[in-house]
């Protein structure tokens, strides 16, 4: 662990003598401290003494070796052993002998071991300091007291808070992205080197003054890789106009693919509808065959119930999406035409609630099914006949009603045989039709992928889905076409891609297109640098987790320190695996994409998309 590898400044005390252990010790780190006495029982207590002949004034500098008066001080230093230090420290106070000096007196400071006024020393601050950034105040406290370290809960917060901003290089190459303080309510902007990977500052919101005024004072900056959003471009205008705007790959591609998903939706909706209708009457006409409810359900029946949940998860992403672009629950249960409570509801439960079999709706002739039936069975065939007797009987129903379940008897209270043959070939294929049961996100996926990453099965409802109508195959091509631009840096193929989607007339795609018109610059930096949010990605998934980790009680002042001070092992962890990576960059993120499984649910979606961009 971290704090094995750090020396306190007693390792390198060195024990000279067997007999009397701790009787003759050196101090190496410390010239000019003499030890007077060592005190070894439950804490090691050192008394130290300063030696040296003059110290210079904190204020002008001058050395001085008129010597004031003396006095003690206490610190505490990590843990030796197992034990507790504490080093009693005899330091002296010094007369400053510039006459034109403010300061007439002044301490003798003991720079490489402790800070002014402070209780503890430098390598214990430092130990605190880290145990607070890596598990937080309460976390950091109990750990420390487990190892021996000192430091309740409000001294870390306070060391970490303290700490000063990690020391880099002016930035060129900068992300900006948001992140939620509070979902849909409140959110704040972490800015990323891209060059180095590191995140460099966090904002308290992600408003145009904020911004601009942040890259106003860092005018070193030339590139700036950004999502979508008006408000971060017209940061970026006002703040660094000198600094070309790249759109971001990964926002380009998730923005396409909701669009995608939109036209998958509405497509296999309407096979849905299709399906469903046809399912309906053959619903209907298995009615009055007086099969029990406990009866296995046929396979239209399951088909239309895969149909019925498939069509309710893409409500439910369609949901999400709506969600994500922050609208209200009454504006999306307006689009999506569910009642509001309903979107709440399932938006609260973060899933779509299985629906079971349908039951059957109520009808007028329910009564009078078995006298039909049994009618029938007795070879009355004649409508007008069994209407007649029927009426007599009291029902007050439509004659329609008893015609459509006539015909229903003549197709399903025949044989088996009989009943197949009836069926029709189209009808059976429909009722195998797999293409009912994929989700819109599923749907999607299968267009985001290389053909040559999916699995046979995979390819081939790709295949049936691309054929099931000319506006899935125009929007196949179209994404296929988008995403070789992502992946090959092809900017130049986009007024030619833009000119073919307005050929489709394809609505589902005209927000995406108007959002990249009016971005087109950075749109095309986009597809063309090599720069994007990738980095940024990563350090806001860190971000989330220490917030959670804070359990809401986080404010930048703490927030800021912990995402910004990465570990010393962790960066150079992350710089080893730069160096590997750095030729096989472009390609690799391509292989990465070799790894991707198929997803179900739309989150899924959205992780494998980062690396698709
Ligand atoms: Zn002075």
């Amino acid at each position: 662990m971290w704090y094995t590898k750090k020396l306190n400044i007693f390792s390198h005390v060195l024990t000279l003598s067997r007999n009397q252990p701790h009787s003759m010790i050196i101090f190496l780190d410390l010239p000019d401290v003499h030890v007077e006495e060592v005190d070894v029982a439950e804490e090691i207590i050192l008394t130290l003494r300063t030696i040296s002949p003059t110290a210079s004034c904190p204020s002008c500098g001058t050395q001085s070796s008129h010597i004031q008066s003396r006095y003690r001080r206490t610190l505490h230093d990590l843990p030796s052993g197992g034990r507790p230090i504490r080093l009693i420290m005899h330091v002296r106070r010094f007369f400053c002998k510039k006459n034109t000096c403010a300061q007439k007196i002044f301490v003798e400071r003991l720079p490489t071991l402790c800070h002014p006024h402070a209780q503890r020393t430098k390598q214990l601050q430092e130990a605190l300091c880290q145990l607070g950034l890596r598990g937080g105040g309460q976390a950091g406290a109990d750990v420390g007291s487990e190892l021996g370290i000192s430091g309740s809960r409000d001294t870390i917060l306070r060391l970490v808070r303290q700490l000063p901003p990690p020391v880099r290089s002016e930035p060129h190459v900068i992300g900006l992205d948001d992140w939620a303080w509070k979902r849909r309510l409140r959110y704040g902007t972490l800015i990323c080197d891209l060059e180095l990977g590191l995140p460099i500052d966090l904002l308290a919101d992600r408003s145009v003054e904020t911004v601009s005024t942040w890259l106003k004072e860092h005018p070193s900056i030339d590139t700036i890789s950004r999502d979508g959003s008006s408000e971060y471009a017209s940061a970026i205008k006002k703040g660094a106009p000198q600094a070309r705007q790249v759109s971001d790959r990964w926002h380009l591609v998730k923005n396409l693919a909701a669009c995608v998903s939109v036209q998958l939706t509405q497509s296999l909706t309407e096979l849905r509808r299709t399906e469903a209708a046809a399912t309906a009457n053959v619903e209907q006409v298995e009615q009055p065959s007086g099969e029990p409810q406990s009866h296995p359900r046929t396979r239209s029946e399951r088909h239309a119930q895969q149909a019925r949940q498939a069509e309710r998860s893409v409500r439910y992403e369609q949901m999400t999406s709506l969600q994500n672009q922050r609208m209200k629950s009454a504006e999306i249960a307006a689009v999506v035409g569910m009642a509001e409570r309903t979107v709440r509801d399932w938006l609260r439960r973060g899933d779509v609630p299985y629906s079971g079999p349908r039951k059957p709706r109520p009808s007028l002739l329910d009564p009078y099914k078995a006298y039909l039936l049994e009618r029938w069975h007795q070879g009355c065939r004649n409508g007008a006949q069994l209407e007649r007797e029927l009426r007599a009987k009291g029902y007050k129903g439509s004659q329609k009603a008893i015609y459509r379940s006539l015909a229903a008897l003549e197709l399903f209270v025949s044989s088996p045989s009989r009943r197949s043959s009836v069926l029709t070939s189209e009808e059976s294929e429909r009722q195998l039709n797999p293409l009912l049961a994929l989700s819109a996100s599923q749907a999607t996926w299968l267009f985001f992928r290389k053909e040559d990453e999916l699995k046979a099965e995979e390819q081939e409802t790709l295949q049936q889905l691309r054929q099931a109508s000319t506006s899935l195959e125009t929007t196949y091509q179209l994404a296929k076409a988008f995403l070789h631009m992502v992946r090959e840096l092809t900017g130049e193929q986009l007024d030619e891609w833009l000119e073919a989607v307005q050929a489709s007339h394809l609505e589902a795609f005209e927000s995406f297109v108007t959002g990249v018109q009016q971005d087109k610059d950075a749109v095309l930096a986009g597809l063309t640098l090599p720069w994007s949010n990738g980095p940024l990605e990563g350090n806001v998934n860190r971000l989330k987790l220490i917030k959670r980790s804070m359990y809401g009680r986080a404010e930048l002042d703490l927030l800021k320190p912990r995402v910004l001070h990465r570990s010393k092992q962790n960066q150079e962890r992350k710089d080893k695996s730069k160096n590997k990576n750095k030729q096989e960059q472009q390609v690799g993120r391509l292989k990465k994409a070799k790894r991707m499984k198929s997803s179900t649910t739309s989150q899924h979606t959205t992780i494998c998309i980062s690396k698709v961009a």
